[in-house]
């Protein structure tokens, strides 16, 4: 994991797109681009910190806020039934962005979680879960 190549420095900088659901001064989410079931959505501090351990208490609170708030919208609008929650720390706990994020993951009753990265059909599907759950 290299730090100066962090990919979502550069999301938060607008030098790469992404699928915005929220933005504020210390927070960002957007969708997961391979997510793991439609709707997986990342909330990312725009401070950098590699991990959980680094971050600054009001970063923390921010993005711990902003991964609340993102869970109601998934079950009042996508709607969905429930959501995991989850963030790696380290190359050994399958962490690949060196960059804290949590994971926001939806899940509908009856439906297993495939713990393997998809994709969206197109570009509209995608637009069109953003439209839902933006904020
Ligand atoms: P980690 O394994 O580090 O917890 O999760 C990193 C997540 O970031 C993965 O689920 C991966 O799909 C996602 N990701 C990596 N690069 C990009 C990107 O450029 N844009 C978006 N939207 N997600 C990304
Ligand atoms: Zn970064």
């Amino acid at each position: 994991m290299d730090d100066t190549k962090c990919v979502f420095c550069k999301i938060i900088a607008g030098l790469i797109p992404a699928t915005k659901i929220y933005e504020d001064e210390r927070t960002i989410a957007f969708l997961d681009i391979a997510p793991f079931e439609r709707g997986h959505v990342l909330v990312v501090p725009k401070a950098h910190a590699r991990m959980l351990t680094d971050l600054p208490e009001e970063d923390l609170q921010a993005v711990i806020r902003v991964t609340q708030n993102v869970g109601e919208r998934l079950l009042r609008q996508l709607p969905c039934d429930g959501f995991n929650v989850f963030q790696n720390n380290g190359a050994c706990a399958s962490q690949t962005v060196p960059h804290v994020h949590f994971h926001v993951v939806p899940r509908h009753e009856g439906k297993p979680l495939n713990w393997t990265p998809g994709s969206y059909a197109s570009p509209d599907e995608a637009k069109t879960i953003q439209a839902k759950l933006r904020f």
